[in-house]
C-alpha cells in the first residue's frame, strides 16, 4: 500500500494538505503523520472501492449477466437499484472500519514485503494459494456463523433479500456483514508474508470474484471452484455453499449442495417451470430457514 500512497501523496495529497495548512494557518501534516495517513487512506479506499464496484458490476451487468433472470418471480421490482442503494449506504462505513487494517500495513506492522527475491519466486505462487485457502476458510465460518438465528436477522438478512441476484448484489450488504466477511483478507498479511504486488493483485481479484459469483452466468461446472451456480444455490436455499472461492470447506463441513444440471442450461434455467419450482420451494422453506438453527 505504501507504493500506492507514495504516488497519491506526490500527485494529489501533498498539494491538498499544503492548501489545507495554508487555509487553517497550521503546519503541513508530514506524510507519515498518522492522522494524515488515516484521512488519505479513507479517501483512497472509498474512492477505489466505489469505482471498482460500479465499474465491475456495471460491465458485468451489461455484458455478462443473464437478464432473463429478472423474469424470475423472486426478482424484486427495481432490484438492481435497491442493490446499488444498499451498497452505497454500506461502503462508507465498511471503509471506515477497514482503515485501521490498512493503516497497520502502511505503518509496517504486517508481513507484506517488497523484494521479489526475499522468499523466492515459487513462494509468490504458494502465498497466493495460501491467501485463497486462508480467506476461504475464514469467510466460510464468518458466513456460516452469520446464518445463526442470533445474528442473521440483524446482520446478514439484508444480503439475502436478493434471492435472484444481479452483479450489483456483490457489495450490497449490511455494513457490518460486508466488513466481517472482509476481515480475513486484511488478516492474511498479518499471518504470513505476501509480496505487496501479489497482495494488491489478489485484493482486486477478490472484488471481481464477489461480482462474478452474483452475475448469473454459470459457466464453471468445476467441482472445486465455488462459482456463480454454487452461490446462486446459497441465495436460493440459504444454508448451503457458504464458501467464497472453493467448495472445499462446504464439502469438509457438510454444507455442500450441488447445483442442479438445469442451472447450467440457459434455456432450461429460465423456464417458467424451473422458476416456479424454485419459488415454491423457497416459500415452503423460508419461514423455517430464517428461524432454524443452522449450525
Ligand atoms: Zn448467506
Ligand atoms: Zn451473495
Amino acid at each position: 500500500m505504501d507504493v500506492v500512497m507514495g504516488y497519491l501523496d506526490t500527485f494529489v495529497f501533498d498539494s491538498v494538505y499544503s492548501k489545507a495548512a495554508l487555509l487553517t494557518s497550521t503546519e503541513v501534516l508530514p506524510r507519515d503523520n498518522i492522522v494524515r495517513q488515516s484521512l488519505s487512506l479513507f479517501v483512497f479506499i472509498y474512492g477505489y472501492i466505489v469505482a471498482f464496484y460500479y465499474v465491475t458490476a456495471g460491465v458485468s451487468y451489461r455484458f455478462i449477466y443473464d437478464k432473463k433472470l429478472e423474469l424470475h418471480p423472486k426478482f424484486l421490482p427495481r432490484q438492481r437499484f435497491l442493490e446499488m442503494e444498499l451498497a452505497a449506504r454500506a461502503l462508507p462505513q465498511i471503509t471506515l472500519m477497514t482503515v485501521p487494517w490498512i493503516l497497520g500495513e502502511l505503518r509496517g506492522y504486517s508481513m507484506v514485503y517488497k523484494d521479489w527475491n526475499q522468499y523466492g519466486y515459487p513462494y509468490l505462487l504458494v502465498s497466493a494459494v495460501m491467501f485463497i485457502l486462508f480467506t476461504d476458510f475464514f469467510i466460510y465460518w464468518v458466513h456460516r456463523l452469520e446464518h445463526h438465528p442470533m445474528v442473521y436477522a440483524k446482520c446478514h438478512k439484508m444480503h439475502h433479500k436478493w434471492i435472484v441476484s444481479t452483479p450489483y448484489a456483490s457489495h450490497a450488504f449490511h455494513p457490518l456483514d460486508g466488513y466481517l466477511q472482509s476481515i480475513p483478507y486484511h488478516m492474511a498479511v498479518f499471518v504470513f508474508p505476501m509480496h505487496e504486488y501479489v497482495y494488491l493483485a489478489l485484493f482486486a481479484f477478490v472484488n471481481v470474484w464477489s461480482v462474478m459469483i452474483h452475475d448469473g452466468e454459470y459457466i464453471s461446472n468445476n467441482p472445486v471452484i465455488n462459482g456463480a451456480a454454487h452461490h446462486t444455490v446459497h441465495h436460493l436455499y440459504f444454508n448451503y455453499n457458504y464458501g467464497q472461492f472453493t467448495t472445499l470447506f462446504d464439502r469438509v463441513f457438510n454444507t455442500f449442495r450441488q447445483p442442479t444440471q438445469e442451472i447450467y442450461d440457459r434455456s432450461r434455467r429460465n423456464s417458467k417451470l424451473v422458476h416456479d419450482a424454485q419459488s415454491s420451494s423457497i416459500d415452503t422453506a423460508l419461514p423455517t430457514l430464517e428461524s432454524k438453527k443452522l449450525i
